[in-house]
C-alpha cells in the first residue's frame, strides 16, 4: 500500500528539524542548510523506493532512470550499504566506506524484484521492508534476500499512531515472524508505514528486538546526530530525473 497522504513526510521533517534544534544546530530559516553538527559525522543518504515500472503512480520510477541512478551513484563515487552497516556504525563506531548510500524498497510490490535485479547487475545491496499481504511468493522472496536483508514494514502497513499498543506489538512481531519464516534470517529493522509512529509505538518495536527504525523527512542521516528510530529516508517519485535524483542525493 502506498501512503495516501504526505503528511507523515512532514511530520517526520518537523521532528527532524526538531532534534537538530535541541542538539544546539542552527537552523536558518528559508533555505535549509547543512546542520554544523552534521559536519563532522557521516552522511548517510537513505533513498526510498517503491514500484520500479512505468505505471506512472507518485512513487514509480521506470527501470531505467532506476539503472542510470545506480550507474549516477558508482560514477561519483557511492558505495552502497546495508542496514547493518548503518547501525553497527552507530553502534559501534564501525568505519563505512567513503560516500555511503542506503538503497532502500519498501511494501515488496513484485517490481522489488526488478530493483534487485538492477542492483544485482551493479554490484549493488539492496535494502527490501515487506508487509505480510506483499504478493511476492516465499521464492520471490527469498531472491530479495539474496541482494540484502528483508526487513519490517508492519503487518498490515496501518498508521501506528492509531493504533493500541497491542496492536501495535501485533503488527510488528507478526510482520517479523512472517519474515522470518520465510528467510530465516532475524528481523531488526523497521520501517514505519507512512513514516507514522509514536512513543508507544517506538516501545514495541524496542520490546520485539528491532535495533532502528526508519522514517521519511526528505534529508540525509548523519551518523551519530540522528534518532535511530526515526531515520530520515528521501522518496523517489514519479517525474524524477537524473537532475532531481542527483539534487536529492547531495541535499543535506
Ligand atoms: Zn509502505
Amino acid at each position: 500500500m502506498l501512503p495516501t497522504t504526505l503528511g507523515g513526510i512532514r511530520h517526520s521533517r518537523r521532528k527532524v528539524l526538531g532534534a537538530l534544534a535541541a542538539s544546539g544546530v542552527a537552523l536558518a530559516t528559508g533555505q535549509p542548510q547543512q546542520p554544523a553538527a552534521a559536519q563532522s559525522a557521516t552522511r548517510v543518504p537513505v533513498l526510498c523506493y517503491h514500484n520500479i515500472d512505468y505505471s506512472g503512480s507518485t512513487y514509480a520510477i521506470t527501470p531505467e532512470l532506476l539503472d542510470a541512478e545506480c550507474q549516477w551513484l558508482q560514477t561519483n563515487g557511492y558505495t552502497a550499504i546495508s542496514l547493518y552497516q548503518l547501525f553497527n556504525a552507530f553502534a559501534t563506531g564501525d568505519a563505512l566506506p567513503a560516500n555511503p548510500v542506503l538503497m532502500t524498497n519498501d511494501d515488496g510490490w513484485t517490481s522489488s524484484i526488478t530493483f534487485a535485479q538492477t542492483l544485482i547487475a551493479r554490484g549493488m545491496i539492496g535494502n527490501y521492508f515487506i508487509n505480510n499481504y506483499s504478493p511476492l511468493s516465499p521464492s520471490d522472496i527469498l531472491y530479495l534476500a539474496g541482494n540484502g536483508p528483508v526487513q519490517a514494514h508492519t503487518a498490515n502497513h496501518q498508521y501506528m499512531s492509531q493504533l493500541d499498543p497491542a496492536t501495535q506489538s501485533a503488527e510488528i512481531v507478526n510482520n517479523q515472524a512472517y519474515i522470518t519464516g520465510i528467510t530465516g534470517q532475524p528481523v531488526q529493522f523497521l520501517a514505519w508505514p507512512f513514516g507514522d509512529y509514536n512513543a508507544s509505538a517506538v516501545q514495541a518495536a524496542r520490546d520485539a528486538g528491532i535495533l532502528a527504525a526508519f522514517g521519511l523527512g526528505g534529508v540525509a542521516c548523519y551518523v551519530g546526530a540522528t534518532d535511530l528510530f526515526d531515520i530520515p529516508r528521501i522518496m523517489m517519485e514519479v517525474g524524477d530525473t537524473l537532475d532531481t535524483f542527483a539534487a536529492k542525493v547531495n541535499h543535506w
